[in-house]
Formats: C-alpha cells, structure tokens, sequence
C-alpha cells in the first residue's frame, strides 16, 4: 500500500549538516530541456544550503556545475566544447571544482571522463541529491564518478530537493520522471529510466509551498503527463491526472496551471474536462505531433496516426474554449520520402498549430534510429526544414493576427530585454505580449491585443 502524501520526515533525500561552502560561489550551465532547467534549480537549492553563493561570472565560481543533455548530436558537441573552455579556467585556477551531470553523464559517464580528464565528478540523473556530498568527496579523495540506476522510489524525485528557483512568481514541479515508451529517435527512457510517478499529495504540498512563497504560475513536468499515477496505488486506486489538474487548481493563490507534455496517444477527454472546468488551467496543450506520416510514426514508435492525431486535437479543441495549441516536428527521419514529408506538411495546415518547435533529425547514438539507416540526406532534410518553418511562420503570423482586438489576461514576466519601460507578459495560450509600462512581475491584468509580429504580440492595458 501507499500512502498518499509522504510522512513528515521520511524522505531523507538530504541529511542536516553543516554547510561546508559559506561564501564560496557557483556557476550552473545548463544544456536541454525544462526538466534540466529544473533540476539545476534543484542544484543550486543544494549548493546555497551549504553555503555558496550563485555568481553569473564562471571565472569568479569555485564551482562548476554543467547540467547536461544528450537528445540530439549538437548537444554533445556543445558539451564538449564548453568543456574544453573550462580546461582553461581549471588550468588558470587548480582549485575550481568542475561538476558534470545529467543526461550526457548518465549515458556517457566514460566518455565525459576521456574527453575531458579535468572534471572533478561526474553523475547521474537519478543522483542530482548527492551533489555536495560529492564535492566533499572530491576534497578528500579526488575525482569522483557517480551513476545509480533508477531507484523506483518517489521520495528520489528532484521536487523533494531543496530549490532556488530562476523566477519568483513561477515554478516548475516534477510529477513524474522518465518515460515508459520506447520512441526510435529518443534517448529518454535509456537516461532517465522508467516512469515513476510522485505521490498526488506531495505534488499538491509543493504546490501549496510554492503559493505560500508567492508563485502563481506552475507548470506540471513529465515526459509522459497523460500516463502519470499508472505506476502508483493509492488504497487500491490509481490517481489520475486530471485529478490531479482539478486538485492543483484548487490552490489558493496559484492563477496559472501548465503542464507539459501529454502524448497524443495518451491524451483523453477526461483531462481535456479537467482544463475547461479547471480555471487556472490554462487553454494551452503541447501536443507532439514528429511526423504526420503513418509509415514514419509507426517506425517512430509514436502509436498514433496522423489522422488519430488530428482527432485528439479536435477532441482538446472541442472541449477546451480558445484552445492554444503547440507541437514538436522532426524533419528527415531516416526512410522519410517527399511523400511522407508532403503528409506532414497536410497535418500541419490542417491543424494550424499556433507555434511548432521543429527539429532536423540527428541520430543519437544508443537509439534504435541511429541503427536505422536509410539516412535522408543532409540537403534534402534542409530543404524540407526550410519548406516547413515557412508554413507555420506563416500559420504562427496568421494566428497571431487573429488575436487582435482581443482581451487577454497576462501575466508580467519582467521588462522586455530591449526596452525596461516595456514589460514582457506571457498570455493563458502562452504568447508573449509586449506591454507599454512598467508592472511588477508576476501580476496579471487585462490587455487589448494592438499589433501581431510574427512571433509575439503588442498590447495596452485596459
Ligand atoms: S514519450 Fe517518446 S519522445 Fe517522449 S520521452 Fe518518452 S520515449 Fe521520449
């Protein structure tokens, strides 16, 4: 049996101590995804328990943190080019601490140690709690390598860590981590292990601390939200989430509920019930669609077709009112012909998706794409990419001038980078609005949409 919410005390994922490293400060790198950023925020949480001071100058910190990311070959690339900038800090300073951890660590602990010897400690994703206990390490007895295998317990997840979060108004909260599908292109389930799931009552008291300390946005994090609770037993019951949706948008003080990202094979209409009859969810869903050819999605692995996908899109849009949709898109898997590639380029006008994030393939080794052959190649994947951005800039622009003339509620992230007498403000379906005037962060007002850039809206207070 399980429990819902974690007794007090029991998850002694960090032991009282005394801290080590007053005064001394860090530097975090972070590569990827949310789920790192997270994690990062965890990691400095750990560090300044013990003392240290965040620094934006990596020549000034005494430690190094680079959390990294394997899901495509640039990231490696990039990894081991910022690497190889340390080795000039580390030469220039023998005292510096450099730490590797994440995804890359994880899968390639060995490659880390021989392409970059100068790394004080190396470990996993499933060992982000132990990082100071490592930097203790290292002082006494060097460099140290440190990967677990996924333990299968909740009271692991990064969420229960000490936290420093980038934002005061807005927070991340893990509900699951890993991910039980076996998608070709995706190193995920290799790095991350399977799913678990956190215990419903310890996401909503994070929640709840998290609104206590003034946050009002959050965004519910797992590679596969839709499946989230399948691993878990509450008296003999599985919590769902879009329980867990309704039971976060009961908390007082939290105006924004996110999550990211559901799988269209997943998805159902009690979630998409959930988000309408949920008001601080917001109308906004990332819905991955890869590729709208059967034959590529079926050797994906993905467990949908394309028109399967445009049927779960219709389904969200029908329940949920002035739905704002997003989605991933890969370009050039391997065996993709102009027919396949023509396919998605169909979905995508029809399911005019308010903004893509849209990828060129890159096998990552250890996946079975990688093994796949057939590569597309490298001019033909480019021209399809080309043909793609072309269309959703154009459905982007297209739905975004559909927003003028409206009211929308936003919420202030900050001054605009450009101009701090602008403010930057993110509305429900997660468009940036630029805002004439200056507003404290995370409050939300009412705005008259004015102009529509390709790529962000203009408005006034109202
Ligand atoms: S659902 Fe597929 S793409 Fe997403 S994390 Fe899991 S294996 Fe990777």
């Amino acid at each position: 049996m399980t429990t819902d919410v974690t007794p007090i005390g029991m998850p002694a994922v960090h032991e009282e101590r005394v801290p080590r490293r007053a005064g001394r400060s860090y530097f975090i790198r972070t590569f990827g995804c949310q789920m790192n950023e997270h994690d990062s925020e965890r990691i400095a949480g750990l560090l300044e328990a013990d003392g240290m001071v965040p620094t934006g100058d990596v020549r000034r910190a005494d430690v190094v943190i680079v959390n990294t990311c394997t899901i495509r070959e640039n990231a490696d690339q990039r990894l081991y080019g910022y690497l190889g900038s340390l080795k000039a800090e580390k030469q220039r300073n023998p005292g510096l601490r450099i730490v590797v951890g994440g995804c890359a660590a994880q899968k390639d602990k060995d490659a880390v140690r021989e392409r970059a010897g100068w790394v004080d400690v190396v470990f996993g994703t499933h060992n982000t709690h132990r990082v100071v206990d490592l930097l203790d390490r290292v002082d006494e007895w060097g460099p140290v390598t440190e990967i677990w295998e996924e333990s299968g317990n909740p009271d692991d997840a990064p969420s229960m860590l000490p936290s420093r979060r980038e934002s005061d108004h807005s927070a991340w909260v893990t509900i699951t981590t890993g991910c039980n599908n076996s998608c070709t292109f995706c190193i995920v389930p290799i790095v991350r292990g399977p799913e678990i799931s956190r215990r419903p009552g310890d996401v909503i008291s994070e929640i709840r601390r998290l609104a206590d300390d003034g946050v009002v946005e959050v965004t519910l994090l797992g590679q596969n939200v839709n499946s989230y609770g399948r691993d878990l037993d509450l008296n003999g019951r599985q919590p769902l989430f879009a329980d867990l949706l309704r039971r976060a948008g009961e908390i007082e003080g939290i105006g924004r509920i996110r999550y990211t990202s559901p799988h269209p094979k997943d998805i159902k209409e009690d979630v998409a019930l959930a988000m309408a009859e949920t008001a601080a969810v917001a109308a906004q869903l990332h819905l991955p669609l890869q590729s709208g050819s059967d034959r590529i999605l079926a050797a994906m692995h993905r467990g949908y077709t394309g028109t399967r996908f445009l049927e779960k899109l219709a389904m969200a849009r029908d329940i949920v009112p002035d739905l704002s949709v997003s989605t991933d898109i890969i370009v050039g898997f391997p065996g993709e012909t102009e027919a396949d590639f023509e396919r998605t380029l169909e979905v995508v006008r029809e399911a005019r998706f308010d903004s893509a994030y849209m990828f060129q393939f890159s096998p990552r080794p250890g996946t079975p794409a990688a093994e796949m052959g057939d590569a597309v190649p490298a001019d033909a994947i480019q021209e399809r990419f080309d043909r793609l951005v072309t269309l959703q800039n154009a459905i982007t622009h297209e739905r975004n001038r559909e927003r003028v003339g409206r009211i929308e509620t936003v919420l202030v992230e900050g001054p605009s980078k450009r101009n701090p007498l602008v403010a930057t403000t993110r509305t429900e379906g997660n468009r940036i609005v630029h805002v004439d005037g200056v507003f404290e962060p995370g409050r939300f007002f009412d705005v008259r949409i004015t102009r529509a850039a390709p790529h962000y809206l203009e408005g006034v207070q109202v």
